[in-house]
């Protein structure tokens, strides 16, 4: 951790960059938190914490306003597939955010992550609904009528909070489609089920990165993770696509800017 943070000291000293997102703790909670070369001795006070916001989105918004800055961020593997995905949307540009490796698990998606914690799987989940410890594979051994019976049991129990959109480091829409009127009808709870998963699940195509914070904000446990790496998994076998870990072009894009030409990887690294 000292090194860490000496580390950090020494990018915002140097000038290789302007800002360093991490966190912080406050009143006892990690928070993403802004360390400057102004008050270099807040360094001190930067934490390493299970707890996960998507810091990257949060230092493409900051792009936005002030495209002049550098933004150093303390990256778990996700973070460097979100900003593979970032800079294919054109997001963030090259050179602009660099990343800090904390190297917490092998950088592919499907693996099992160290930041999230394992769920709880109750009685009434278990007979009618999704465990979400479940992979794509044992998942899919479950017959399809009976499968479509229990994503319609998860489906409904959504309280149409949009915390799955908010958190994901992928969703920067400035309009998003699940407030559109017409794709999803503002007045209802539920929301139409099971339209309005369908078509965040069509958007999370070839650009889910599996960092599972969706998952981890709904309120009421449904397995979006799964929901996503499913839907990833059709986008591999079809077009050999592996999301965040390739500038390269998605096989398509649906909402959003499109995606850019192929560019250098994102930079970074201690
Ligand atoms: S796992 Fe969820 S939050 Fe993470 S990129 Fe995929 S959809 Fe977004
Ligand atoms: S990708 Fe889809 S769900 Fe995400 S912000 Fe854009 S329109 Fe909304
Ligand atoms: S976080 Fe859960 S409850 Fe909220 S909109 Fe997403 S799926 Fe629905």
């Amino acid at each position: 951790m000292a090194e860490l943070k000496d580390l950090v000291r020494q990018w915002l000293d140097s000038g290789r960059v302007d800002l360093f997102l991490g966190y912080k703790e406050v009143a006892g909670h990690p928070l993403p938190y802004a360390f400057s070369p102004d008050n270099l001795e807040e360094v001190e006070e930067l934490v390493v914490s299970p707890a996960r916001y998507s810091l990257e989105k949060l230092a493409a918004s900051i792009l936005k306003e002030r495209p002049q800055l550098k933004i150093g961020l303390l990256a778990r593997d996700c973070t460097r597939r979100a900003v593979q995905v970032l800079t294919i949307y054109n997001q963030v540009e090259p050179g602009q955010v660099e990343l800090l490796d904390l190297s917490c698990c092998p950088s592919r998606p499907q693996v099992s992550c160290s930041a999230l914690s394992p769920p709880q799987v109750g009685e009434v989940k278990r007979a009618l609904g999704i465990d979400n410890r479940l992979t794509p594979e044992q998942f899919e051994a479950i017959p399809a009528a009976e499968r479509f019976g229990r994503w319609l049991y998860e489906f409904q129990k959504c309280i149409k909070c949009y915390g799955c959109r908010d958190i994901c480091p992928v969703c920067f829409c400035r309009e998003c489609s699940l407030e559109h009127g017409e794709l999803v009808e503002p007045r209802d709870l539920p929301p139409e089920v099971p339209m309005f998963h369908w078509v965040r699940a069509v958007h999370m195509a070839g650009r889910c990165i599996d960092c599972g914070l969706c998952e981890e904000a709904c309120p009421v446990d449904i397995p979006l993770r799964l929901l996503y790496r499913q839907t990833n998994r059709i986008v591999r076998e079809l077009f050999g696509y592996d999301t965040g870990l390739t500038l390269a072009q998605p096989p398509f894009s649906v909402l959003g800017v499109g995606p850019a030409e192929p560019r250098e990887a994102a930079g970074g690294g201690k």
